[in-house]
């Protein structure tokens, strides 16, 4: 099947097939652990891993590009601000596990910038701290373990985004890796971060929920020292890292979508269920002749 499928449909197969793309769908819903998923954010989550029709094409009212038919054009977009939302949210989710894990992390650490000389102002704006962890002797990246400061800068990829489907569809995290090394080249932060002892380390997430290599092997670590910190066992810490992070990222890109058919009307697409009435329902339809 998958030799057959076109480089869209490879790179939502590629995507879905990475580790921890779709861990949501493992996590118990539970108002505790805030990881109960509305009706609409199931059908939106379920749908887009099967590659099934949404909505109906039509223009994006954000921006000047057109919403697809499978809703990956809300993971893609850059107008609206909700890129902006996805990203602070899993930042946070790495603070509070670096927190946890006790590497004395700076959120959006505004030093860094300073060492780096950069100036207050438009320059800043390439901040590469998301979370600066300055502890760090544990956390492994790239290869190295403690050297200095770790910079973690977040990066979230639709990898059906027409600048990533050709990597995305010819393995899994494609999307990813070709994001990692974009980051490390631009305004050649790798070096310059390296000549004041940081160690610059890019965390690209998928939005399908998969992670590149290295920001795996990171989070790993936190993951084991939170585990050390807390006497709960390596694998519950990891586990309920992840379905926090799938749960963020089908919220976030569900809201993201009903944004865009909500500007047009809320039916006019087509909506799914919960928001679109009956009539025009291709997801609830779908879902039902799917047995989902
Ligand atoms: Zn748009």
């Amino acid at each position: 099947m998958v030799s057959s499928a076109g480089v869209w449909d490879k790179a939502r197969s590629e995507a879905t097939a990475a580790p921890h793309s779709g861990a949501w769908l493992d996590a118990l819903p539970s108002c505790a652990l805030d990881t109960q998923l509305s009706n609409a954010e199931i059908q939106y989550g379920v749908g887009r891993r099967l590659g099934v029709e949404l909505c109906e094409q039509a223009p994006c009212p954000l921006c000047l590009g057109v919403m697809d038919k499978w809703g990956a054009h809300c993971e893609c977009c850059m107008s609206g601000g909700d890129k902006t939302v996805t990203h602070n949210k899993i930042r946070d989710n790495l603070y509070l596990q670096a927190r946890k894990a006790r590497t004395a992390p700076q959120h959006e650490a505004v030093g860094i910038a300073r060492l780096l000389g950069l100036e207050v102002g438009r320059e800043t704006q390439e901040r590469p701290a998301d979370v600066l962890l300055c502890r760090a002797q544990d956390i492994r990246t790239g290869g190295s373990l403690g050297a200095g400061k770790v910079a973690l800068d977040v990066g979230i990829v639709c990898p059906q985004a027409t600048c990533h489907l050709s990597d995305a569809s010819q393995e899994s995290l494609g999307a990813a890796e070709k994001y990692v090394r974009a980051k490390c080249s631009r305004g050649d932060m790798e070096r310059r971060c390296r000549e004041v002892v940081v160690t610059f380390q890019p965390m690209i997430f998928e939005s399908f929920g998969g992670v590149s290599v290295e920001a795996e092997r990171v989070i790993k670590c936190l993951n084991k020292a939170v585990a050390v910190n807390t006497d709960i066992s390596e694998e519950v810490v990891a586990t309920q890292f992840w379905h926090r992070v799938g749960v963020d990222l089908v919220r976030a890109n569900c809201r993201a979508f009903h944004r865009r058919l909500l500007s047009h009307g809320g039916d006019v697409l087509g909506a799914v269920g919960p928001l679109g009435g009956g009539g025009g329902c291709r997801l609830w339809k779908a879902c039902e002749a799917g047995g989902l």
